[in-house]
């Protein structure tokens, strides 16, 4: 018999992930206006934005603005991208509370983009650490492509742990392991999702998953399976990556929310509000998201209608 979890956590990236792929860049007010929606929507995390450099990433300039627009939100999460030490000061300049940074585990990527190994890039995150923990600003660590990446391929376990060893050198315990080349599947995720929580009981864990090949729900189940409970999803299945050839958007939110209702697990948010953003997302941006419950509609509004 599976053995899935009764409750999990949902974190909303799309505002993060899925808007900064976008060629429209969205004005400050709407992305308030989906952002409250989200918090009414249930949404207890939230990845609002990152703070990368304006130029680099546009689409994200006005995540500082967002943060002093918002405010505290008493029990939502809402969290941000950081590059670096400089993100860290900008969150605190706008009041933003929780921070992420991220690496890749590619050794290719790493080496070629930054002249470092993973280890070393994470190792050098401990300012970053120390800025955050002086100012109250809660801070997590993301690993991007552990699962395969398009330079390195499969990417053995001992690696991996190295870069978790890395974080955890560095007082981050909140780690995300991020799919962003879509490459994993699900017997793999279920082992390193198994491996890394018995060896890591420290850790507290968030899987992304990237739907690149259509894996992605799988993927979420089997990490289920092996125990995880904290999930990514973009509304609308909103999303990209500008470094992988062929990127799909992260698992849309509102098919991974329908899984769970289906299948009696609690997520704590109203899937119906859920679908309404998402549309009015879709109409914003003017095109067609990937999301199979925008498209088909719950499988229990279906029942309902035909028995009218
Ligand atoms: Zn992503």
């Amino acid at each position: 018999m599976m053995n899935l979890p009764s409750a999990i956590t949902l974190c909303e990236v799309g505002l993060r992930d899925g808007l900064q792929n976008e060629k429209t860049i969205l004005p400050t007010e709407e992305k308030l206006t989906l952002l409250r929606g989200l918090i009414d929507a249930g949404f207890r995390v939230i990845e609002v934005g990152s703070f990368m450099h304006p130029k680099a990433v546009p689409q994200m300039a006005d995540t500082d603005e967002l943060y002093k627009a918002i405010g505290e939100v008493p029990g939502v999460e809402l969290r941000a991208l950081i590059p670096n030490l400089r993100g860290v000061q900008r969150a605190v300049d706008c009041g933003c509370k929780k921070v992420k940074l991220n690496v890749s585990a590619s050794r290719q990527h790493n080496l070629k983009n930054l002249n470092m190994t993973p280890e070393q890039s994470v190792a050098g995150f401990a300012s970053c650490v120390d800025a955050a923990q002086a100012h109250g600003i809660a801070i997590s660590g993301s690993i991007s492509m552990p699962f395969g990446s398009p330079w390195d391929g499969r990417i053995p376990q001992e690696e991996i742990d190295a870069i978790i060893e890395a974080y955890l050198n560095v007082g981050i315990t909140e780690i995300s392991l991020s799919d962003t080349s879509g490459m994993g599947v699900p017997n793999q995720v279920y082992a390193m999702c198994s491996h890394v929580r018995e060896k890591y009981p420290q850790a507290s864990w968030w899987l992304h998953f990237h739907n690149t090949r259509g894996l992605a729900m799988a993927n979420i189940v089997a990490a289920m399976e092996a125990g995880m409970t904290q999930f990514d999803g973009s509304f609308g299945g909103l999303g990209g990556c500008p470094f992988v050839p062929g990127a799909a958007g992260n698992i849309s939110t509102e098919d991974v929310l329908h899984m769970c209702e289906e299948s009696g697990i609690e997520t704590g948010i109203d899937i119906v509000k859920v679908i309404e953003l998402s549309r009015s997302l879709r109409d914003l941006l003017h095109h067609d998201t990937e999301s199979y419950i925008l498209r088909a509609g719950r499988s229990r509004d279906l029942i309902s209608s035909q028995n009218n």
